[in-house]
Order: structure tokens, then C-alpha cells, then sequence
């Protein structure tokens, strides 16, 4: 029996008293659920079981990064050494000791195993596998709530009820109030809630950002990042340059390193991309918040204490804490909202499949080659060049949201459904028809060149409009604004793009549709992954 979750809002927030008494239990913790403070883990007893298994269902519903596979497997094997070192039994099943398949066949093997006939889970990050837990049928499982968010499912539910538009900002605004991050009374720190107008300068050429620690995995790592190189030899990316944490200390280490070394500048070139830059001042920390080994909040108090310190200025805390307080909870608010009809969404009805450079990085716009080749050798991209590079070019191009979703899924370290799925359909591709963003984030090569040096690497010509030579970005955006008129002239906030269309000859618009149609004809495409 399951206790009840509907379609995912009610989850249980107190035990019912059977599992409460002394019968022990057994307690699955997920890859992404490795904190010590997990709901499910409050409370363990001795004669509990945690139950921990490395999944080929949850390396292979999508192929991983090469990275994300042996990022998860190193901590979940960490973790579960630091669980039984505090005198927990756990029992884990290793992926090249015959695992359980899938979560189902890890519970009922373990329930074999061990006698044991409830469970208590946390719910998991993403609408796929509590979908699985829900049809478990042969043990009595009773699912907490992941309270290792900011804000509750149901207080985002609450807050979204009968609101005509859900937008960051004004979330944002009621959680500042809500947790009193930067807020002096009731009115902003600093006298604005946003201070994104002064995020948004170029990366200075005698600016260079700092080296990032190398931490110490272990002695079995080399081991088990053979395997993995081995094992997912047909997944995307290398190994060679991991730089993750592993553990929750290590998390700890980069945070207080971005803080001391990186925040400063955060603000300032948040958007900034350079030739050759993979990580700029960002936090890097992604990947220990949804792993859990880093707690969002405190990670919001550490970076406020830097700027009451005098350490940090306020553009740089403000548009730090807002990534994580309001993008990050929001996302996830949105996800769980709107699944599961959100991902079948497609309200630009694109249908292109892949060009094949989204895997081998090989093309001469400078910019996608960029973003691709980090993306291969760190499983790591950040937030712009997936938003205005990869993901801009795949809305230009008008590229299948499936294709693109199962694309970000798969490339990225930090990558769980939650998080990519509002991210890529909603954020960059516009296929969820406005309900993250107001607008497409739709860019010509104008803005790629204002924020970067790649235009100078490149092949194209970012100035010209239109020729063999023009940056594709360019035609391909006014093919882009000319092909969704119907969908998009409405929007107040594409006003002013639809006024200039206005304006342009007749000719100029028939050269552009003509060029970008041969350009995308052109492109080397890829078949759907398996
Ligand atoms: P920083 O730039 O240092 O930001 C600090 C933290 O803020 C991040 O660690 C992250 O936890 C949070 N954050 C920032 N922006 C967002 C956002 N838009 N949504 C949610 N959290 C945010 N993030 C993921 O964690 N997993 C994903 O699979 C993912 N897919 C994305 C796909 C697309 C198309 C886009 C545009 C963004 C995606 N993001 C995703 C959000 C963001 O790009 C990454 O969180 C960020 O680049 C991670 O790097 P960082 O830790 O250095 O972040
Ligand atoms: Fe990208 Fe165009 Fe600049 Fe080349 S010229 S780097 S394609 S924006």
C-alpha cells in the first residue's frame, strides 16, 4: 500500500503511528537525496535499513554525461560510508555487483533481503519516479515531503492559485519578505529589490577569473571513473576534467571559495561569456544543492553575511541570492504545478531534430563551439550560454522541445528533470507558451557580441545581416519573429521587435526566410536518441 499522493500534492508531513512504533523500516535514499537531514532519515532506528542502489534505469532513461554518472555514484558511495560509519546498516547495491534495475526492483529486493515489510521515502525530485513509487504495490510505503526546499510545494500552490500570471520577481519579493533575506524592515536592503541593470558587463581582458580548488576523492576513485569511462563509453563527455564536490565538506569548500574568491564579481559578469572561460565567478554549487549536500538557505545567509561584512556589494548578493531564492524555487514550484501535461507542451509547434554539433561541438559559429566543447569536458555550461547560446540557437532554429529537453537532461552535471524541464521548455524555448517567461529570450548575434569576445573567433561576420558571411544568429532571429507573427505580435513586450519588422522592405524579408531556410536545410541533423 502507498499512502496517498494524488496528483502530487498531498504527501505526508507527520508519520502515521504504525510507522512511528519500533517496527523497523526501510529507508531508500535517492542520488540526489544525500543529506543527513532528509525527512526520511529523522528518526532512524536501530533494526532500520537504508537502502541505497546505483540504477541502470537511472542512467540510461536518458544517457548521462559521463560526468553525472560517476559525480552521482562517488557521493552516493561516500554517503552511505559516512551513514554506516555512524553506525547505520545499509545495504547497497553497486552497479557492477548485478543492482536492481529500477526502484520497484530495488525495493522488492530489499524487502527479500532484509524481511522488512514498510518504507519510508522521501518524495523524489522528479514526476517520473514518483509516478513509479505510486504503483508499488508489495510494501507498505509512506512518502514524506522533501523539505530541503525554500518554499513547500503547497505554499507555491497557494501563492500561484488565481494569479493570472506566475513571474519570478514577485515570488521572489514574497520569499525576501518571508525569510527577511536582505530586507531591512519591510523594504528592500539597498532600497531596490533587483539590481540586474548593473549585472551585465563584458569580461574585461585583463580581468581573469580565479582557478577552483581541486578536491581529494578518495583512493577508489580513479577505479570507479575507469568503470564509468568504460561502462558509458557511448554516453556524451569525458571524465578528465571533474571538478565536482563529492561530499558535503567538499561542498562546504567551493561554496566558501566562490564566496571568498568569486562573489565579488558575480554580479557584474553574471552574463558575461569569454573565449576559453568555462566557469567566470559562478558558484559551481548547482550540483551539491540537488545532489543535497548543500542546504539553499544557508547557502542565502552565507552570501548575505559576506555583504553585511563589507566583503561583497549588493549587486552581487542580490543577483546571487535571487538565483537561488527566487529561480531556483520557482522552477521547482513550476514543475511540480504543471507536470506532467507541461512537458508535452509546444506552443511554437517546432519539430527540427538536432543538428549533430550539439554533441560533437563541431561547427564554425564560434559561440555554440564554445558552449558545446565546455559542456563536453565539464558537464557544465553556465547559465547564459545555455540560455542564449545552445538554448537561443534551438529556438531560432525552431528544434523539437523533446529533442532539446532530452538534450539538456543529458548534458549536464546538474541536470535532474525539476530543474531542466522550466528551464529549457519554459525559459529558453518558449514551448510552454509564457507561463516562466513574459517572452521568448530571442537574440540576434547583436547581444552574443556584446556580452563576449566569441564573435572574434569566428568564421561569420556578427555585423552583417544578411551574405555568406552574416552571422547566422542574425537572419535566423528575424526569420524567427517573421515565422511566429500570428503567435507573438500580441505580446506588449515584443512591441517594439514587431514595430522594426514593420519597417523592413519586403525584399530584405524574403532574403532573410530564403537564407535561414537554406542554412537550416544545410545542417547536419541527428535521429532521436535512444
Ligand atoms: P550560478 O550562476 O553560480 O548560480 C547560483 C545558483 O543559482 C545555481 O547553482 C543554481 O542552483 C541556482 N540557479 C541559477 N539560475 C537558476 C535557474 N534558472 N533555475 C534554477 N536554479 C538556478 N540548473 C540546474 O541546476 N539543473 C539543470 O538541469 C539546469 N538546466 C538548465 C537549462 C537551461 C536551458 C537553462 C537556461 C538553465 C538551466 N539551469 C539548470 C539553471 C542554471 O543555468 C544553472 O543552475 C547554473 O548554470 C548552474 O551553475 P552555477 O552553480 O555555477 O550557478
Ligand atoms: Fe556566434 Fe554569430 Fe558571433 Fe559567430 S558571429 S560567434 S555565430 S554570434
Amino acid at each position: 500500500m502507498v499512502a496517498e499522493l494524488g496528483r502530487g500534492t498531498l504527501l505526508l508531513r507527520a508519520l502515521p503511528e504504525k510507522a512511528t512504533s519500533l517496527m523497523p523500516v526501510l529507508r531508500p535514499v535517492l542520488g540526489d537525496q544525500l543529506s543527513v537531514k532528509l525527512a526520511s532519515l529523522r528518526g532512524i532506528q536501530n533494526g532500520d535499513v537504508v537502502v541505497m542502489a546505483e540504477m541502470p534505469q537511472e542512467t540510461s532513461y536518458v544517457r548521462h554525461h559521463k560526468q553525472k554518472i560517476l559525480l552521482t555514484f562517488a557521493a552516493m558511495r561516500h554517503f552511505a560510508k559516512s551513514l554506516a560509519e555512524s553506525g547505520h546498516t545499509v545495504k547497497y547495491y553497486r552497479y557492477d555487483q548485478d543492482p536492481p534495475h529500477d526502484y520497484a526492483s530495488m525495493i522488492t529486493r530489499a524487502r527479500q533481503e532484509t524481511g522488512l515489510t514498510s518504507a519510508i521515502a522521501t518524495e523524489p525530485g522528479e514526476y517520473r519516479l514518483l509516478a513509479a513509487m505510486q504503483k508499488l504495490d508489495d510494501i507498505d510505503l509512506h512518502i514524506l515531503e522533501d523539505d530541503r526546499f525554500i518554499t513547500s510545494r503547497s505554499a507555491f500552490a497557494a501563492w500561484a492559485k488565481d494569479r493570472k500570471q506566475l513571474r519570478m520577481e514577485f515570488f521572489y519579493r514574497d520569499l525576501r519578505k518571508q525569510t527577511g533575506l536582505l530586507m531591512d524592515g519591510d523594504q528592500p536592503h539597498g532600497g531596490q529589490w533587483n539590481f540586474d541593470s548593473e549585472n551585465r558587463k563584458k569580461l574585461p581582458a585583463n580581468l581573469h577569473p580565479p582557478q577552483r580548488p581541486i578536491f581529494d576523492y578518495g583512493a577508489d576513485f580513479e577505479d570507479l571513473r575507469q568503470f564509468v569511462d568504460t561502462t558509458f563509453a557511448d554516453h556524451f563527455g569525458s571524465t578528465a576534467h571533474f571538478f565536482w564536490p563529492i561530499t558535503a565538506e567538499q561542498a562546504q569548500q567551493a561554496l566558501d571559495f566562490f564566496l571568498d574568491h568569486c562573489l565579488n564579481n558575480f554580479g557584474t559578469y553574471q552574463d558575461a561569456m569569454a573565449l576559453g572561460e568555462v566557469t567566470l565567478f559562478h558558484s559551481l554549487i548547482s550540483t551539491a544543492l540537488n545532489m543535497g549536500l548543500l542546504d539553499p538557505l544557508a547557502v542565502c545567509q552565507a552570501a548575505e553575511a559576506h555583504l553585511q561584512r563589507g566583503a561583497a556589494p549588493i549587486n552581487a548578493v542580490e543577483g546571487f541570492i535571487r538565483q537561488i531564492l527566487g529561480w531556483r524555487e520557482f522552477i521547482r514550484g513550476i514543475y511540480w504545478l504543471k507536470m506532467p501535461d507541461y512537458e508535452a507542451l509546444n506552443a511554437l509547434d517546432h519539430e527540427a531534430p538536432l543538428p549533430s554539433f550539439y554533441y560533437s561541438g563541431k561547427t564554425d559559429m564560434a559561440c555554440l563551439r564554445e558552449a558545446i566543447t565546455a559542456t563536453r569536458d565539464y558537464a557544465y555550461a553556465h547559465h547564459i550560454q545555455r540560455l542564449m547560446i545552445t538554448g537561443n540557437f534551438a529556438l531560432l532554429a525552431g528544434l523539437s522541445p523533446t529533442a532539446v529537453n532530452q538534450w539538456y537532461l543529458e548534458v549536464y552535471a546538474d541536470a535532474y528533470q525539476w530543474v531542466e524541464l522550466p528551464n529549457t521548455h519554459g525559459m529558453a524555448l518558449f514551448a510552454d507558451g509564457g507561463i516562466v517567461g513574459s517572452k521568448p529570450y530571442a537574440a540576434s548575434g547583436a547581444y552574443i557580441n556584446r556580452m563576449s569576445n566569441y564573435c572574434a573567433d569566428c568564421k561569420y561576420n556578427v555585423k552583417d545581416k544578411l551574405g555568406e558571411a552574416a552571422c547566422p544568429f542574425n537572419y535566423l532571429y528575424w526569420d524567427f519573429i517573421m515565422r511566429h507573427e500570428t503567435q507573438l505580435a500580441g505580446n506588449p513586450r515584443m512591441a517594439l521587435v514587431y514595430k522594426n519588422l514593420n519597417k523592413m522592405p519586403h525584399n530584405q524579408k524574403s532574403e532573410i526566410a530564403r537564407q535561414a531556410e537554406y542554412f537550416l536545410s544545410s545542417l547536419d541533423r541527428i535521429g532521436p536518441r535512444p
